[in-house]
């Protein structure tokens, strides 16, 4: 509960993942939930450090299914369906997303990096997550001809966390399904780039979703340059709120982007911020006056 960012900024356990499991316990009925399931931010954070080992994410997407299904749960916003431009079938493919989509030189600075053999993908899929994270009802056929191409992959790297966790669900161990962070990483160029005085923004949803397998090549990388990270003294990725439909929506938000990031920069001397995700980046420029850059740009020769 205490990694919960609901908790730190409401101080109401009733709003957090360990609440609702209580109130369930406790023979609570779903409509009871309604306002702790729309206040989480999908963050992932309480995942790692569940006592249960509940797939804490999962549980909140099924409960809002079930509450939006009911009416008894405000849709967050509705977000347009991607225009599909034919397909692109490939043994390694890319999903950047429309904001990395939208910054063109960052876009082809991934591309690089990832080498030849890694082909972006012609759909994103970003209407699908927007659907799973609002609690609303993916429609299938518009399921299908997403994942169409997707089935001949042995890889997948995704931008969205939400859509690493999806995919990995949905596609089982045949396909590898990774983060664009983790796989920016395995470059030497990207690896050298990250300097003492960088705060480094991990996209929450992904890693905190994969903890086990991800702290030790994190934790590496965080000893080698001396570089601060958003991870707690459990090793836990602290969100910046800026991933979540509700901050994306314009929607009222329990959590405050201004207060995480504040509460990201206590105590660290940071010069520049790096960020896995552009999300995060666009929130710290709105409330930081320090440099932000993607991963991608910090590659040296
Ligand atoms: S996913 Fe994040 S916001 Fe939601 S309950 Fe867990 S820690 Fe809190």
């Amino acid at each position: 509960m205490l990694s919960c960012p609901v908790w730190q900024q409401s101080h109401t356990q009733a709003l957090t993942m360990c609440g609702r499991a209580r109130l369930i316990a406790n023979g609570a009925a779903e409509e009871d939930l309604a306002e702790s399931a729309q206040a989480c931010i999908l963050c992932g954070s309480c995942e790692p450090l569940c006592p249960r080992g509940m797939d804490t994410q999962r549980a909140t997407l099924s409960l809002r299914q079930q509450l939006v299904k009911r009416g008894l749960l405000q849709v967050i916003g509705t977000h347009h369906r991607s225009r599909q431009t034919g397909q692109v079938r490939s043994e390694a493919l890319f999903l950047p997303g429309q904001t990395l989509r939208d910054h063109k030189p960052v876009l082809e600075q991934c591309e690089r990096l990832l080498g030849n053999r890694v082909l972006c993908a012609a759909d994103d899929g970003t209407d699908i997550c927007h659907d799973l994270e609002c609690g609303t009802e993916i429609d299938d056929k518009r399921l299908e001809d997403f994942l169409a191409p997707l089935r001949d992959a042995r890889e997948i790297i995704a931008s969205d966390g939400m859509m690493v966790n999806f995919l990995s669900t949905l596609l089982g161990p045949k396909v590898r399904v990774r983060g664009l962070g983790q796989a920016l990483l395995e470059s030497a160029q990207v690896r050298r780039g990250i300097k003492r005085t960088d705060l480094y923004i991990i996209e929450t949803r992904t890693f905190n979703g994969r903890r086990g397998e991800l702290v030790m090549q994190y934790e590496s990388l965080r000893q080698k340059t001396g570089c601060f990270m958003n991870l707690d003294l459990h090793r836990v990725a602290t969100p910046t709120g800026a991933m979540s439909a509700q901050y994306r929506m314009n929607h009222q938000a329990l959590v405050s982007v201004e207060a995480q990031i504040k509460w990201l920069l206590e105590g660290r001397s940071a010069e520049r911020i790096v960020v896995e995700h552009l999300e995060d980046g666009a929130a710290f420029r709105k409330h930081t006056s320090l440099p932000v850059v993607h991963l991608a740009e910090v590659a040296e020769p």
